[in-house]
């Protein structure tokens, strides 16, 4: 997708903090971060939101899942702990239109969220 701003940093048109990349799978520093840690992990698959997931996309989004765990153990926040999330659609959030699992750690946060 050309105009997507994930699919120019997988394409490395734009650059950013790779943390993690294989052929499925790419992660990497949020610009904007909202915690100590906060590491986006997309996959290489333009998928716009959730509501797109197809269930043959099942095993790729688990693979997702995997890697945060892998990075917040790199990253020394697996034992205190993290959160994970997507933002699906505006009511949560969403911003970019390329699913993305945000992996946010380093501090407390508070629950529900706002
Ligand atoms: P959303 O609000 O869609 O769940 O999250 C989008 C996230 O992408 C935001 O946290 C935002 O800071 C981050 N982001 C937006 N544009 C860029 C960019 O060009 N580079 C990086 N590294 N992060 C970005
Ligand atoms: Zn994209």
């Amino acid at each position: 997708m050309e105009d997507c701003i994930f699919c120019q940093i997988i394409n490395k048109k734009i650059s950013a903090e790779i943390v993690y990349d294989n052929d499925r799978v790419i992660a990497f520093k949020d610009v904007n971060p909202q915690a100590p840690v906060h590491i986006l992990i997309i996959p290489k698959t333009h998928i716009p939101t959730l509501n797109d997931l197809l269930p043959e996309q099942t095993e790729l989004v688990g693979e997702l899942i995997q890697v945060s765990k892998e990075l917040a153990k790199a990253e020394c926040i697996d034992q205190n702990g993290y959160r994970v999330g997507f933002n699906c659609n505006k009511d949560a959030g969403q911003t970019v239109y390329h699913i993305h699992l945000h992996l946010l750690g380093g501090r407390a946060f508070s629950w529900p969220p706002g």
